[in-house]
């Protein structure tokens, strides 16, 4: 998961930003020259919508700096020396629009509390807080009034990416559990003569290659530009990623016998990873949600 996560991250960066590479300050630009935005503390922005995160900010335009304060917790990846901030407020409307801004993370104000992970990975989780944090005037990523737009725009890539993590992490535990089969004998027989062994097996490869023609799939439906498709898609490709992901875990570990829990053969410590594409970066119930109303059509039902 966590390399999806960056990918994530950088996906978001760069849909927005082409590059995401330093060239993004010559693209970012604020709306109107001069006018900067001051968040503060107030009570007075929540959402009416029970399901978004509450803003505890407000907005006002004045000159020269951007201040942010008072946002969730809020997991994010500071990327090298910087990552994405997103405001939720609309000064318009009292309610929640996302804004997404560059925020260095040595700002004063901005504190990134490393959050300890079951998963092991060569990156770290962190909990941000953001209090009354002073940006530079170009800190604002694209538009202001497009925030969701931006965000959504690194939705779909950031679900094609993370089912690709998950469908590699699959493949390498089939590949371990099939390997062993092969080589472990019990009375005289590889364990993998038995339907028993055999059969979970074939069935992680068949659901494997399943979920990677379906990330396959979004991929070609992002890059052909349909987006409504591609997020059908790519949501469908996340989750049976996630599924196939899981289930080859599980079954690597069984296939290994008491070996599977050993740090020897390293296959127990794929079922966390495994288990985190269920989760993030969307759940599996969300995108069951998803598909429930935009796929079937029935009642938005959260
Ligand atoms: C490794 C990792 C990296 C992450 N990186 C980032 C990041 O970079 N940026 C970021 O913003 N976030 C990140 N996240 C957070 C991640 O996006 C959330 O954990 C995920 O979206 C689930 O949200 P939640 O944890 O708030 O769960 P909740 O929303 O609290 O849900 C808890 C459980 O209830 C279920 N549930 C909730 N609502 C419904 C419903 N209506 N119907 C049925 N079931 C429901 C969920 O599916 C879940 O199983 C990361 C998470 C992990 C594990």
């Amino acid at each position: 998961m966590a390399l999806g996560v960056v990918v994530a991250e950088r996906e978001i960066e760069g849909g927005v930003v082409p590059g995401g590479d330093g060239a993004e300050d010559e693209r970012r630009r604020p709306r109107q020259s001069g006018d900067d935005l001051v968040r503060d503390h107030g009570d007075d922005d929540q959402g009416d919508d029970e399901n978004e995160e509450k803003p505890v900010e407000k907005a006002r335009r004045v000159r020269s700096t951007r201040r942010l304060s008072g946002f969730p917790d809020l997991p994010v990846l500071p990327v090298e020396d910087r990552t994405i901030g997103r405001a939720f407020t609309d000064e318009k409307t009292g309610k929640l629009k996302p804004c997404l801004f560059v925020v260095p993370t040595d700002a004063e104000g901005f504190e990134a509390k490393s959050i300890p992970m079951e998963i092991v990975s060569p990156e770290l989780q962190f909990q941000v807080f953001i209090d009354d944090v002073r940006l530079p005037a170009d800190a604002l990523v694209g538009d202001e009034d497009a925030g969701l737009v931006q965000l959504f725009a690194g939705l779909n890539p950031e679900r094609i990416m993370a089912a690709s993590f998950s469908t590699g992490l699959a493949r390498y535990a089939l590949d371990k559990a099939t390997a062993y089969v092969k080589e472990r004998e019990v009375w005289g027989t590889p364990i993998g003569a038995h339907q028993g062994l055999a059969h979970p097996l074939a069935q992680s490869k068949i659901e494997i290659e399943l979920a990677r023609l379906m990330t396959q799939k979004a991929s070609a439906l992002y890059e052909a530009g349909d987006d409504m498709a591609a997020g059908e898609a790519a949501n469908m490709a996340k989750y049976a990623a996630a599924e196939a992901a899981c289930d080859a875990a599980d079954r690597a570990v069984q296939a290994h016998g008491g070996n599977g829990i050993t740090q020897e053969y390293g296959v127990a410590g794929l079922l966390v990873a495994a288990r985190a594409g269920r989760i993030a970066p969307v759940s599996r119930e969300m995108i069951l949600n998803f598909v429930g109303m935009h796929s079937l059509g029935l009642p938005k039902s959260y």
